[in-house]
């Protein structure tokens, strides 16, 4: 028998980018593990960590687990670290020792139900509690002027619990399992709430650590969503998060695929949520994949897809409730996936609209704007243009003060808090004669702001929030589900023809 080589020796023998096959000195191919990450609703509660666990279990080949918070974790936690940092005795603001002892007794509730034998269940139960303990204390002492760093450390306990409870499952179900602390392999810049990864440490770290548990035959369980920095305080990639750790961790072991597990079948034509006849898509382009997530797509995170894609990493989203089912792959290479069309909106934006005054000089004034937002770093979504005037789209929860003071010295400038974007993305589609009119048709009865496309991969318009849900609909309505039926009638007649030939 060929002794099977070490993935660790193997890995150091891999060049960046060489993901297919991995073979040891001695010529030996093995595959690499593959990561799984699950979501929040993937992981809430005893019954969704036994199908964690049977997942798996079910797994031809090595895997490395990423977990989320448990569902509504990571929002109660946000909420905490709001009322320390700036809410002080606000009333609508919740009381930090209800909502800690009510999360702690969740959990605990979880793992009684995982790990029956009292004997085997003490040791996790006081890691919860000593858990619960780090983020009182952390309370108790408060942020002291150093707001992202207190917030980043509260907002890692939902991801810290989680790991636990999810070794757990997976104990239980006989796979032997392991913690490991994404600190130590996600080391990221000090930029807390938003940190930037630290790709050529994290291609380093995340082989050494990982693949001698794996060669063990334990499966590693790492928090999504988290990492450290330089100083070793903890840091958060931003909400979603977790889906680009597991980008991160496969690209850096040269995984032949990530698994995204979470609550819908995959990408949807729209979001299943809104649009209850939205199709499951089975492919999805690269780029479109990046452009659906960034115009609000939540279903994966926007510097998931761009890693996955910047690493030539095939990703593939699937349902945790219904593992059998065939999910999306999102296709690493350009332009591999077949003709494909979806529509998203997002809510978190404000549109700001500058108007140059009469007096201005005739060139120059795009320039001055564009010069003020990067200076303040403020990243702009959509933009459209006229000559004296533009409006463009930015994260609403910037401070756009100091933007707007500057901006009002050479112009007239106003902001609009209550919008929404939404967006068709779909390259073949987009080309399609006649396209533009299904489009037109459906926004026809919609107010809109500001349109906007830059590229044949999508079309987005700006419109009051309140309209987003409707329009969607509409466009889904317009694009999908009617030009599906023509299809089908079409194809109806044609065989028809065909018949009456024969
Ligand atoms: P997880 O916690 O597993 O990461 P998320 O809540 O972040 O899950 O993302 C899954 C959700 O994304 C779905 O429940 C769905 O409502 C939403 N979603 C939005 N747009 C889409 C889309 N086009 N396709 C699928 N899901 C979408
Ligand atoms: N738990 C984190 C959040 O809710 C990270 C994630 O879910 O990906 O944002
Ligand atoms: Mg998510």
């Amino acid at each position: 028998m060929t002794d099977r080589p070490h993935l660790t020796e193997v890995c150091a023998t891999t060049e960046a980018g060489d993901f297919e096959a991995h073979r040891s000195p001695d010529g030996v191919t093995v595959t690499m593990p593959c990561v799984h990450k699950f979501g929040g609703t993937s992981v809430d509660g005893p019954e969704r960590l036994k199908a964690l666990a049977a997942i798996i279990r079910d797994q031809r080949d090595h895997s490395v687990v990423v977990v989320s918070a448990m569902a509504g974790v990571s929002n109660e936690l946000s909420q905490l670290v709001d009322a320390a940092t700036t809410g002080g005795n606000k009333p609508e603001l919740p009381d930090a020792s209800t909502t800690l002892a009510a999360m702690k007794q969740r959990h605990l509730d979880a793992l009684q139900a995982i790990v029956e034998e009292e004997a085997a269940r003490a040791p996790l139960a006081a890691r919860i509690n000593e858990i619960f303990e780090g983020a009182t204390q952390l309370l108790g002492e408060g942020p002291g002027g150093e707001t992202g760093r207190f917030g980043d450390q509260l907002m890692a306990v939902g991801e810290d619990l989680a790991v636990e409870l999810t070794v757990a499952a997976l104990e239980t179900e006989g796979i032997s399992a392991t913690v490991l602390d994404a600190r130590d392999i996600i080391w990221t810049n000090s930029d807390f709430g938003a940190a930037v990864p630290d790709f050529e440490s994290i291609r380093r770290l995340a082989p050494a650590s990982i693949l001698p548990l794996v060669e063990d035959g334990r499966v590693p369980v790492i928090q999504g969503f988290i990492g450290s920095e330089a100083g070793g305080a903890t840091t958060t990639l931003g909400r979603g998060g977790s889906d680009f750790t597991a980008t991160l961790l496969g690209a850096a072991l040269g995984s032949p695929e990530v698994v995204l597990w979470t609550d819908v079948d995959g990408i949807h034509s729209a979001d299943p949520s809104l649009v209850t006849e939205s199709r499951v898509v089975s492919d999805v382009g690269s780029e479109e994949a990046v452009e659906l997530s960034y115009f609000g797509a939540r279903v994966i995170h926007p510097a998931a897809a761009k890693h996955a894609i910047a690493s030539a990493l095939p990703l593939r989203i699937k349902n945790s409730f219904a593992p059998e089912r065939p999910g999306t792959l999102i296709h690493s290479d350009r332009g591999a996936a077949a003709a494909f069309a979806a529509v998203a909106h997002k809510t978190d934006v404000a549109l700001i609209r500058v108007r140059a005054f009469p007096t201005a000089l005739a060139y120059g004034f795009l320039a001055r704007v564009f010069g003020v937002l990067g200076r303040h770093a403020v990243p702009v979504d959509l933009v459209a243009t006229s000559h004296s005037s533009t409006a463009f789209t930015v994260d609403r929860d910037e401070d756009l003060s100091a933007v707007r003071r500057a901006l009002s010295v050479f112009s007239e400038v106003d902001v609009l808090k209550d919008v929404a974007t939404v967006t068709v993305v779909g390259r073949g589609m987009l080309r399609e004669p006649g396209m533009d009119a299904l489009v037109f048709w459906a926004v026809e009865k919609t107010p809109v702001y500001l349109i906007s496309q830059a590229s044949d991969v999508s079309i987005s318009f700006v419109v009051d929030e309140a309209e987003a849900p409707d329009l969607v609909r509409r466009l889904h309505l317009s694009l999908i589900e009617l030009k599906e039926a023509a299809r089908e009638d079409e194809a109806t007649a044609s065989k028809g023809k065909e018949g009456d030939q024969t």
